[in-house]
């Protein structure tokens, strides 16, 4: 079973002394969720933060990552951070291609590609953001949209490279509403994403659901078997709400796990095994 991810994106919030204090209550909030495998979690902090909240989270299994990085791998690019910065902090992980970078910054697809790119050169694992407007949506173009975003980004990866590659389908209307997409809606588009990805990668990459996620409706989401973990925005900037998603994750993990053993006892008893 692949395990289920819960991605913290903590913006443009925190300063150096809250983001080691939220690092440091997560690492213990989460410490025996993450014993009980099953659950992937990663926090994604402001960038000069990266080195030192990877310091707090040394020697446990949450993963840091950062929340953009330029499409080259350096250059007189005044301001920008790139992939190979990033992985020097101890860094895994990377966004590419958040809609507020999109919007607020005039990232194109071409340069989420290069981008995306970039994060592999460097070793590092993109979270591939992809989601439609409200006019997109009602216009009926969520599929169009969305198959255009992951062609630009995934255009020329090889099986194993796009294999390395997280999908966060994130509705633009759903970031910061509070108006989640319904786990229903949310799973016909990561169904329509997966028939989508390259044959080699598709049954590998995990395709994570974000948009107000917070700790009510947290397991509903994840109880569909198309959502496999959520990025989570606002609520992942309390230590309570985003450890609580985080228990949502667990006990999701656990029923995946324990139906897949099921079903692999059944299969070994109708074999006679
Ligand atoms: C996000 O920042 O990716 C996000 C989903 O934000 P929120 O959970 O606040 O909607």
């Amino acid at each position: 079973m692949k395990p289920l991810l819960i991605a913290g994106n903590w913006k443009m919030y925190t300063v150096r002394a809250s983001a080691i204090e939220l690092a440091q209550q997560l690492r213990a909030g989460l410490a025996s969720l993450l014993a009980q495998g099953g659950l992937e979690v990663v926090l994604l902090p402001p960038a000069p933060f990266l080195l030192e909240v990877v310091q707090v989270l040394a020697g446990t299994a949450i993963a840091v990552g950062a929340q953009c990085c330029h499409g080259e791998d350096e250059g007189a690019y005044t301001g920008a951070v790139s992939a190979p910065m990033i992985a020097s902090t101890g860094a895994r992980w990377v966004l590419c291609g958040h809609s507020e970078r999109r919007r607020l910054f005039g990232e194109s697809n071409r340069e989420v590609g290069a981008q995306l790119r970039a994060a592999l050169r460097a070793g590092l694992r993109p979270v591939l953001c992809v989601g439609e407007t409200l006019e997109q949506r009602e216009a009926g173009r969520t599929h169009e949209v969305v198959a255009l975003q992951l062609r630009h980004a995934l255009e020329g990866l090889d099986g194993a490279q796009a294999a390395r590659v997280v999908i966060a389908y994130e509705p633009v209307w759903a970031i910061g509403t509070g108006r989640s997409a319904s786990p229903q809606q949310a799973a016909e588009v990561h169904g329509a994403i997966r028939a989508l990805l390259p044959a080699a990668a598709a049954s590998e990459v995990r395709i994570l659901y974000g948009g107000s996620v917070k700790p009510d409706n947290a397991a509903e989401l994840l109880g569909q078997p198309q959502i496999d973990g959520v990025l989570v925005g606002g609520a992942s900037l309390h230590a309570d709400s985003f450890c609580a998603i985080a228990q949502a994750g667990s006990a999701v993990a656990r029923a995946r796990l324990a139906h897949e053993t099921a079903g692999d006892s059944a299969a070994r008893a109708a074999a006679g095994g």
